[in-house]
């Protein structure tokens, strides 16, 4: 069985490592989808496309799973086409993990296969936490894997949320 999970991944996380490794026990292949691939270097999207692919691959080469894409994808301005529009960037998948209601219906009115998945330990593992701790110097990076760690040290990310979070003079 072929998975695909989409988030947005600003950063990748423990919190979407474990959902991973669950996913990884009915499906021997996986896609994932980097959404809003169009965002960077804003407090909310402090990534390129192109560094989340690092990170990712980075933490899947540890996981169970034999084959993984990881792939960007731009948003669209029509929700109708978003499923179609993806479709046209990704190898052929059976399931879908998803957690956010828009995602969930425009899969399933696609006829896909669509599972729930939650995120736990939600006041630590959290993205918005994770940019909040880089940019108060707080300890980060325990909330992800060392190679994904490892790859925001190498582009100086937490610095760069610093650098971003400062006001006008
Ligand atoms: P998101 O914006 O990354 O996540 C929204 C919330 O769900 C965040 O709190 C996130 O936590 C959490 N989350 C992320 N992945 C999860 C998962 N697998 N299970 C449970 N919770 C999860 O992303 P999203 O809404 O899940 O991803 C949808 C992506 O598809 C977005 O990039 C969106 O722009 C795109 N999209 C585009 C269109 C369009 O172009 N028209 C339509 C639909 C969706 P963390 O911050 O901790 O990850």
């Amino acid at each position: 069985m072929r998975s695909l999970i989409v988030g947005r991944f600003q950063p990748f996380h423990n919190g979407h490592a474990k959902l991973i490794n669950e996913i990884s026990k009915t499906s021997d292949e996986l896609i994932v989808v980097i959404g809003s691939a169009q965002y960077s270097y804003t407090l909310e999207n402090p990534f390129t496309a192109g560094e989340r692919v690092a990170m990712i691959t980075a933490a899947l080469k540890g996981s169970k799973f034999k084959e993984f894409y990881v792939i960007p994808i731009e948003d669209v301005d029509s929700n109708q086409i978003w499923v179609s529009h993806l479709e046209a960037m990704v190898p052929k998948f059976g399931r879908v993990y998803a957690n956010n209601p828009l995602v969930k219906v425009l899969f399933r009115e696609k006829g896909y296969e669509v599972k729930t998945t939650k995120l736990f330990n939600r006041d630590e593992e959290s993205g918005t936490n994770i940019r909040r701790l880089m940019i108060d110097g707080g300890n980060w990076k325990k909330l992800v894997p060392e190679t994904v760690a490892s790859v925001i040290n190498s582009i100086k990310g937490d610095e760069r949320l610093r650098q971003l979070s400062e006001k006008d003079e």
